[in-house]
């Protein structure tokens, strides 16, 4: 059976086409699910016939909740959720002032190898398709009962490494016969997949790019993130200026910050050379520290010294809120732990 939410309208269209059916139906059918219908017999204006045949043809389930976690802090929900082969992805939904934001998984696992990132450790199982992304901001909806408004993609595994279906979905979502989010209430971060940032530049998105720097210089990078083998910071740096020369969107860049690692105040200062002038933000993100591996969290002090020292660059630092701290909600952690204890 075909999953219904990998279609964008044009291929639905041709898929209807194809049952014997007039392309039109496609929207109406849109509208329904758009509107959170999920089951055929409930779209009021599709024919019995069709809605029959729409039946046999099309899968329009949602990822399932296997294990829901809500912090009592801030509201921030960690879900575990299950996909049609029992694979499973995390994905959290942070209440915010400015409207719901759901972080979503591209991949179950990933295989860039981030030395202090949980969904790596096993490597990559697979890609998500452009409707299991679409899915996991629709269950977020239902269970809500609000409007997701933002999106990021910073969930388990690099967007631009299942390049086409994360277009796809980005391209669901923003349309008005789906998810209608405006591309500036989106988020992609990624580890910095150079010819593919360039791929993204051209297409004109206007989404927000989020590169994952976490270190100032080529050598220091290399030991905690793979990625910096193959592409420099340089080239990462020209097509970061690319992507603002086409979008005019202001860059952010990640820097997770790991005790005795990347978190010095010589650290800040080379950041500081790097990033001086450009059309960008730093979000300080304090390491998640989990079991598997050594790394440590910052110290608060530490924290803000690296802070202030950017800002004497002129460049724009926050450290993220740590939401859900009680839920343990970092990247990949809930997957593994599950998967221990019931293997
Ligand atoms: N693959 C993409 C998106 C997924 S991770 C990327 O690399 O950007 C989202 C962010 O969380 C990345 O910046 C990633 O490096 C960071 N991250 C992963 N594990 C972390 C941990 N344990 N603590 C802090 N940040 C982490």
């Amino acid at each position: 059976m075909k999953y219904l939410l990998d279609f964008n309208l044009e291929e639905f269209k041709e898929e209807l086409v194809k049952i014997g059916e007039n392309s039109f139906r496609a929207k109406q059918i849109f509208q329904w699910i758009y509107k959170e219908v999920y089951d055929f017999e409930n779209m009021k204006n599709i024919p019995s016939p069709l809605k029959s045949k729409l039946k046999a043809s099309f899968d329009l389930s949602l990822p399932k909740i296997v294990e829901e976690y809500t912090s009592s802090s801030d509201g921030t929900k960690k879900l575990l959720v299950s996909l049609k082969d029992n694979n499973l992805i995390e994905c959290v939904i942070m209440k915010y002032n400015h409207g719901n934001t759901i972080c979503i998984s591209t991949q179950v696992g990933c295989r860039m190898g981030c030395k202090f990132c949980a969904s790596t450790i096993d490597g990559r199982i697979r890609n998500l398709t452009a409707g299991e992304m679409l899915g996991q901001v629709l269950l977020a909806q239902n269970l809500m009962k609000e409007r997701i408004s933002n999106i990021v993609l910073m969930g388990s595994g690099e967007p631009l490494d299942n390049y086409d279906n994360v277009m796809k979905f980005l391209e669901i979502v923003n349309a008005e016969y789906g998810l209608n989010i405006g591309q500036r209430h989106i988020t992609l971060s990624t580890c910095g997949i150079v010819p593919k940032i360039y791929e993204l530049a051209d297409k004109g998105l206007n989404v927000t790019l989020a590169i994952s720097l976490h270190a100032f210089s080529d050598e220091k990078r290399k030991e905690i993130m793979p990625i910096a083998n193959k592409y420099s910071i340089s080239e990462i740096m020209e097509a970061c200026e690319y992507y603002i020369k086409k979008t005019n969107r202001r860059i952010t860049f990640e820097y997770s910050l790991v005790k005795g690692i990347n978190d010095s105040k010589e650290d800040a200062k080379a950041l500081g050379n790097l990033l001086k002038g450009k059309l960008c933000h730093v979000n300080l993100i304090p390491v998640n520290e989990i079991k598997e591996k050594e790394y440590r969290k910052s110290t608060k002090e530490d924290i803000d010294i690296f802070e202030k020292t950017l800002r004497k660059y002129g460049v724009e630092a926050t450290v993220r809120r740590e939401m859900g701290a009680d839920i343990n909600a970092a990247c990949g952690q809930l997957r593994r732990s599950y998967l221990e204890i019931s293997n």
